[in-house]
């Protein structure tokens, strides 16, 4: 070591010790900034089916039940049809859109690949490729070739797509942490991480990349149970200046959403070194959050509708994880930290 570079140590050691052991994020450092002016919530579902692939209602119905159960917008993405929501611009209005989708239904050996295209101007035919993620990619760089926005939906459903894969897979912003569908293993098992997991996995290696909850939803018809696969289960509630589909795909592309499986988020507020969040009361439920960070290390938990978390200095990216008492549950998207 050059005794200039032993000086600066020295000097380094000293600010440290004069800052007695606390971690204050240098200037020029913090949080990504982030305003909630001039934009609104919009709640929506971004994956369901209809009778024109493996659900068992039509369009209509499928609209009509998000429309009735305070959605602002839905995409109906049926497996390699093109379900046109001109045919049914009758059911929108200024209050609700329908997104044009569809989910490219396609696999590799035994596994299955799913990856939907949202905001497409028609269907996409599915690609196969002579790799599992080839194979995932061409059918994500379909979406974009159109234009559209591309998610890659159940990463655990047939145990497809493990963190090697994904890491791999280009020009996708959006998983699906949550997919109400009784088979897709959400919480993973055994010697696979559940999704939660997954989403940590990717972003400490430094991908931008938002986690949605969807409905996946087949049954409209009939009962509701928990081994059916009927709505109403994840959705994302985006924060967009207008119920538009550009602006909602802009929004989701820019992790300005959260996703929820029943808790409701009123406002985020991001301060240079501080985040806050109000969530909103629900009866007399209870509210725990859960701020982790780097490799999914839990950083802080927090109770109440207010809760807050300041940085410290070391982290690379803050999400929040909200519970209630029911065990309903909304994910933040991560806030990214500037250096
Ligand atoms: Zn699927
Ligand atoms: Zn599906």
């Amino acid at each position: 070591m050059s005794r200039g570079a032993a000086a600066r140590g020295r000097e380094a050691a000293l600010v440290i010790a004069m800052l007695g052991g606390l971690a204050v994020p240098a200037a020029g450092q913090g949080f990504e900034p982030f305003s909630m002016a001039g934009l609104n919530w919009y709640r929506g579902n971004t994956h369901s089916h209809t009778a024109l692939s493996d659900g068992d209602s039509s369009p209509e119905v499928v609209a009509r039940w998000y429309r009735d159960h305070g959605y602002q917008f839905l995409v109906l993405s049926d497996h390699n049809v093109f379900t046109d929501p001109k045919g049914l611009a009758w059911l929108m209005d200024s209050t609700f859109l329908l997104i044009p989708g569809e989910e490219l239904t396609s696999q590799f050996g035994n596994k299955p690949v799913h990856v939907n295209g949202l905001n497409i101007p028609h269907v996409i035919e599915p690609r196969r490729d002579s790799t599992l993620v080839g194979t995932i990619q061409r059918n994500v760089d379909a979406v974009r070739e159109v234009a559209g926005v591309p998610h890659i939906n159940h990463p655990n459903y047939g145990w497809a797509m493990d963190t090697a894969v994904l890491a791999r897979i280009e020009r996708d912003r959006l998983i699906e942490i949550f997919n109400g569908h009784p088979l897709v293993h959400n919480h993973g098992g055994g010697d696979s991480p559940g999704m939660e997991a997954v989403w940590d996995w990717l972003l400490s290696r430094g991908r931008r990349i938002y986690g949605i909850a969807v409905d996946d939803a087949h049954h409209f018809h009939g009962e509701f149970a928990p081994d059916r696969s009927n709505p109403g289960r994840g959705w994302v509630v985006v924060l967009a200046p207008r119920l538009e589909a550009g602006a909602i795909m802009e929004a989701l592309e820019a992790g300005s959403f959260y996703a929820s499986t029943g808790v409701a988020v009123d406002s985020i507020q991001v301060e240079p070194s501080r985040v806050t969040l109000r969530v909103r009361q629900r009866g007399s439920f209870k509210y725990t959050t859960q701020f982790t960070g780097q490799d999914g290390e839990v950083l802080a938990t927090v109770g109440g509708v207010e809760p807050s978390y300041q940085l410290r200095g070391h982290e690379r990216y803050v999400r929040a994880k909200v519970t209630d008492s029911g065990g309903a549950v909304a994910w933040l998207q991560p806030w990214f930290v500037e250096r």
